[in-house]
């Protein structure tokens, strides 16, 4: 009993991708690279398509959506990131005062 109590105490699982460290160091290090991931990643905010990299965000938007001004989305978005994707989401369509 004691000894399972121990081994689970030593073992972090991280709850993303259900990989399991050892130390508390390689946990935190490993949740690093998600926290970076998330950062990096962009999702287009007219029609939530991920993408890798800015750049490639941005081609799609420039094909897909000409005539969103997404500069001016990013201005706005870094206000309340948060929660204007998930009123976006929630209200299940586009608010279109943001891309005007
Ligand atoms: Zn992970
Ligand atoms: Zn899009």
């Amino acid at each position: 009993m004691e000894k399972e109590q121990l081994e689970r105490e030593s073992t972090y699982e991280c709850k993303k991708c259900d990989r399991k460290f050892r130390t508390e160091k390689s946990f935190k290090m490993h949740m690093q690279e998600h926290s970076d991931a998330d950062d990096n990643r962009k999702e287009c905010p007219k029609c939530f398509r991920m993408f890798m990299t800015e750049d490639s965000l941005t081609v799609h938007i420039e094909s897909a959506h000409p005539d969103f001004d997404y500069n001016q989305y990013l201005l706005k978005v870094s206000k309340d990131k948060v929660k204007f994707l998930l009123d976006q989401r929630s209200s299940g369509g586009v608010s279109v005062k943001y891309f005007v």
